[in-house]
């Protein structure tokens, strides 16, 4: 499971550009995340300040 820390997003795009899933998506000032998502973990690894996180079974 992929997890925004809200207070942490400044809606640079960064992740969303990435996604191979295009499982991302920036609407205003919201990042919405999909149904898609392979828990690749590519958009934790660029975000520039550590918002999202892949968490596991035992983290959720
Ligand atoms: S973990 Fe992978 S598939 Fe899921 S939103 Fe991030 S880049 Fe996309
Ligand atoms: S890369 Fe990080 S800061 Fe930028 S939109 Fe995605 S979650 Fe927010």
């Amino acid at each position: 499971m992929l997890r925004v820390k809200r207070i942490s997003c400044f809606y640079c795009g960064t992740c969303v550009a990435i996604c191979p899933r295009a499982n991302l998506e920036l609407i205003d000032s919201y990042l919405f995340i999909g149904k898609d998502c392979a828990e690749c973990g590519i958009c934790a690894g660029v975000c520039p300040v550590g918002a999202l996180e892949v968490l596991n079974e035992e983290q959720i």
